[in-house]
């Protein structure tokens, strides 16, 4: 059996919709498949907002909710699927479910209720899916994978636990694989023991679709994407990338960990340890064959450049001018990891150490607090960060130019920038 995931992108409208039951007939009968669908389009964020709104203006946020009902029932009337009386029933509960969590006026933890609401984005596009597949002959099976998927209770980055969650994939879904039928379930979302709903983490679909070929040993995975494959660069921010056929494992995991946005980076993980080709391909052209990301032996790369822009320099230096040594280490590492502070970069002098991370605000000011009796702390924020694998030095000046460099790194032939736009330079293709 495969497994494909469509993200966002393959289904923000009814043509998408049409387009991906297209690329799942034309694979029909090679083997059995499981498709794992994100929300629609820009959907997650919207419903971001919503919870935002829950906080702040009940009212306000069951109108964006109603927005977002709205335009989900355009592609439903748009693809001629209006009578269907299931799939109207169950959209209609799962936005009945997001309504009940905004008006409940009892106090709530703002994690636990994103998890509830934000889940309403996949769940809803998989319905649509579905009745899409249904409707063109396909036999189809919707499976909530918040029964396939156990996670511990960390709100919006459920943990996996994987015995559960390998036996509740297995379960489920190979009687239904055994019948022929083409399983379509949500990829971002899983449950607690307590049957709340979790999320796995911004863009995590791509996660899901790892984990359940991983528990089924699929024969391969492959994510369909608006983009020809896995790039040399992010084609929105550089130019002249070119696409790289092949990528072994380890070089996926490196560059993902980096921030290449293309794929997940806990997405390789699990196929690595079950030894499962990752196919990245184009849904825009799925006749080609795209990016195959599989085994050990690593080849001549091309220098892949990846940028993670918004991010903050955080320098603490101890108060009392004592060095900077494991012990304070460890206490700075223990709050980071506390906060879900992911350190992209990191440099020690003797009294002071520096961080480069995400610029958020609030969880920055919560780390100051947190630190602020031992450290002085200074923030530099609006930084970008630049990281090239395989560089080769003719390629920094111009990569580099009209920008202030504030820190490098190099680590064999990865190097780390963190940089600032120079004054009057708006952001643009390199
Ligand atoms: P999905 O629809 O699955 O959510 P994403 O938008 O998360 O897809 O990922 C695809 C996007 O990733 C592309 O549109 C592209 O802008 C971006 N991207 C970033 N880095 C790369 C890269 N190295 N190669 C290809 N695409 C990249
Ligand atoms: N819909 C979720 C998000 O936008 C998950 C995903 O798309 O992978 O983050
Ligand atoms: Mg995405």
């Amino acid at each position: 059996m495969v497994v494909f995931k469509f993200g966002g992108a393959s289904v923000k409208d009814a043509d998408g919709f049409r387009n991906v039951a297209d690329i799942i007939r034309n694979h029909q009968g090679e083997d059995s498949l499981v498709v794992v669908v994100s929300a629609t389009g820009k959907t997650t964020n919207a419903l971001e907002e919503v919870i935002d709104k829950k906080f702040t203006n009940t009212s306000d946020a069951l109108k964006e909710l109603e927005k977002i009902r709205i335009s989900h029932q355009r592609i439903i009337s748009s693809l001629g699927l209006d009578h269907e009386v299931t799939l109207q029933q169950m959209v209609h509960e799962h936005f009945v479910e997001a309504e009940w969590i905004i008006e409940e006026t009892r106090e709530m933890n703002y994690d636990y209720a994103y998890d509830q609401v934000i889940a309403i984005g996949e769940l809803v596009s998989s319905r649509i899916l579905e009745a899409t597949l249904k409707n063109s002959g396909i036999n189809t099976s919707w499976v909530d994978a918040r029964s396939l998927i156990r996670t511990d209770e960390t709100w919006r980055e459920g943990r996996v636990q994987w015995n559960i969650t390998n036996d509740q994939i297995r379960d489920i879904c190979l009687p239904l694989l055994t019948q022929q039928k083409v399983i379509v379930t949500q990829g971002f979302i899983g449950s607690t023991a307590e049957n709340n709903t979790v999320t796995l983490g911004r863009e995590g679909s791509d996660y899901t679709a790892a984990i359940i070929s991983a528990a089924l040993n699929a024969r391969s995975m492959t994510i369909w994407k608006d983009v020809p494959g896995v790039l040399t660069g992010d084609p929105k921010v550089f130019d002249n990338v070119t696409k790289l056929d092949r990528l072994s494992f380890m070089e996926a995991i490196e560059m993902t960990y980096y921030g290449a946005k293309v794929i997940h980076p806990k997405t390789i993980q699990p196929l690595k340890n079950k030894n499962i080709p990752l196919n990245v391909r184009s849904f825009i052209e799925p006749q080609k064959d795209g990016t195959i990301i599989f085994g050990e032996i690593e080849r001549e790369y091309p220098p892949i450049v990846v940028l993670e822009s918004n991010q903050a320099l955080i320098h603490f230096s101890s108060k009392d001018l004592s060095f900077i040594a494991e012990d304070h280490l460890a206490e700075l590492f223990k709050i980071f990891d506390q906060l879900r502070i992911k350190v992209n970069l990191m440099r020690n002098t003797a009294i002071s150490f520096t961080i480069c991370a995400s610029n958020q605000r609030a969880k920055i000011a919560e780390l100051q607090k947190k630190v602020e009796q031992q450290f002085s702390v200074i923030i530099d924020p609006d930084l970008d960060l630049y990281t090239i694998r395989h560089c080769n030095e003719t390629m920094l000046p111009k990569l580099l130019s009209e920008k202030i460099i504030i820190l490098e790194e190099r680590i064999r032939n990865t190097v780390q920038v963190v940089v600032k736009n120079a004054p009057d330079i708006v952001h643009k293709k390199h």
